[in-house]
């Protein structure tokens, strides 16, 4: 069965393109069906044809060199492999009863982040289950150390605290919506972020954030975190860690690093110092199925006191007794939101050994080189604007040669691009316009393919005016 799996998938992947599927309605008519519970079972060589005639043909093929419209791109081999292992041995994390070794895999590989990361003694992490909830694991932790030393107020035992309205976080307008939904989700309202404005290159803008937070304050609002932003989702920009951490000092607040896209850039020696400042926060979100390279799912949340993680610690009988700490048996559950949890840690324990500091180096630098390649490109071209100088590896433009709608022309270039030439882009908005975005972390593209999609681009639009 599973090396019969491995065969057709492989088979599968021969195909280049990113999508060869059909359309959404199409899809539909093909999945769906009276019921997917017969009452006899169809037995797995049905279902197995099933699979290799509906599904593999349709899947998206992250893999392809003609992806690039998110932040996720293709697995690492090592990695693959990997992921037999965690599915088939199905360790979970929580206690050290239910995954020996792995824990120790864990705590290993966390230790080894933490230093590369820039942190000390003291500091801890935890694997997670993407970078929403590794943001939202920081701002916990940092709500909780906030109530318990700053406002003198046992938030775990009472709940949110009288004057609990009055608590703001502050980050930029274009960062991620985890930020909003976890303020919902921990009782706090979206109004309780602040979204500051950003500058001409999508850094927040630090001038307004000073202003929004004295202005906040003089209202009797009380701040307690700052959200930094490496690498927005959409553009790749990079706040000022160190000005953050300045006015975090000033104001007694904790400061997060949302790094689920840029985290990856401390890989290259080349190119670490853009991130070396992730140091200075308080909390690290670090993504390894984005720039990494990683399957779905592999995120880590670092904290550089790892005392914090008290808040989400909570002793079961049944689980992680108080005394197997004292002889020395870990439960990692005292530090997740999760409870039963993923042996992901074994996909960069594996691929950090396999591919040495030169590999890495190599992958990192590769995407990054090609967005400032295709940066240097368009913006020499009329045809063309390109929104901001890339830091990591998107890159962000629009086509706007003509006075016709070109809003119109953006959108029906990526839809043309999909369902003609296999080739998946991203699109979003800036300043109202929408624009079309390449996300170039597969570092097997070239830039003879980037020099072919953008006159591609040119002829479609030729062909919608
Ligand atoms: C992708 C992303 C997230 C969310 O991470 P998931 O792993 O998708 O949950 C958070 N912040 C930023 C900046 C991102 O790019």
């Amino acid at each position: 069965m599973i090396s019969e799996t491995a065969k057709a998938v492989s088979e599968a992947f021969c195909d280049d393109k990113a999508y060869s599927g059909p359309t959404p309605q199409e899809l539909h008519d093909i999945i769906h069906q009276d019921s997917i519970l017969p009452e006899q079972g169809l037995g797995w060589k049905a279902v197995f044809d099933r699979i290799k005639t509906q599904v593999l043909p349709n899947l998206l093929r992250t893999s392809s060199t003609d992806y690039m419209a998110h932040l996720h791109g293709p697995s690492l081999l090592e990695t693959i492999a990997a992921e037999v292992i965690i599915s088939t041995f199905n360790q979970s994390m929580d206690s050290w009863d239910q995954s020996p070794v792995a824990t120790e895999i864990e705590v290993e590989v966390i230790n080894h982040l933490c230093r590369l990361y820039g942190y000390g003694a003291g500091s801890d992490g935890v694997f997670t289950s993407g970078g929403s909830q590794s943001n939202q694991t920081a701002i916990i932790l940092a709500r909780d150390w906030f109530c318990n030393s700053v406002l003198k107020y046992d938030i775990k035992k009472h709940g949110l605290p009288e004057n609990f309205r009055r608590l703001r976080m502050y980050t930029s307008e274009i960062s991620h919506f985890s930020m909003e939904k976890s303020a919902h989700i921990l009782g706090l309202g979206y109004e309780s972020v602040v979204k500051v404005p950003v500058d001409r290159r999508k850094k927040m803008d630090i001038q307004a954030l000073r202003q929004l937070i004295d202005q906040d304050k003089k209202n009797g609002n009380i701040p307690f975190l700052i959200v930094g932003t490496v690498g927005t989702t959409d553009f790749g920009s990079i706040d000022s860690l160190a000005e953050l951490s300045v006015i975090c000092k000033e104001n007694n607040m904790w400061l997060h690093a949302d790094a689920a896209y840029g985290s990856g850039v401390i890989m290259s020696l080349k190119y670490r110092d853009r991130v070396a400042d992730l140091k200075l926060c308080d909390s690290i979100t670090v993504d390894f199925h984005k720039m990494f390279l990683l399957p779905i799912s592999c995120s880590a949340v670092l904290v550089k006191n790892g005392a914090t993680f008290d808040a989400l610690t909570i002793h079961a009988d049944y689980l992680n007794r108080e005394e197997d700490e004292e002889d020395g048996y870990i439960n990692l559950v005292d530090k997740s939101l999760q409870t039963t949890r993923r042996f992901d840690a074994l996909k960069v324990w594996t691929s950090f050994q396999v591919r040495g500091q030169q590999g890495w180096e190599e992958l990192i630098n590769k995407s990054m080189e090609n967005a400032a390649y295709l940066y240097g490109k368009l913006k020499e071209d009329k045809d063309f604007e390109v929104i901001t100088e890339p830091e990591i590896s998107s890159v962000v433009f629009r086509y706007v040669r003509g006075s016709e709608d070109t809003d119109t022309i953006n959108k029906k270039i990526r839809r043309c691009l999909i369902h003609r030439y296999g080739t998946v882009i991203g699109q979003t908005v800036s300043d109202g316009h929408v624009c079309l975005k390449f996300t170039l972390l597969n570092p097997l593209i070239s830039r003879e393919k980037l020099d072919n999609l953008v006159e591609t681009i040119r002829d479609l639009a030729d062909i919608q005016k």
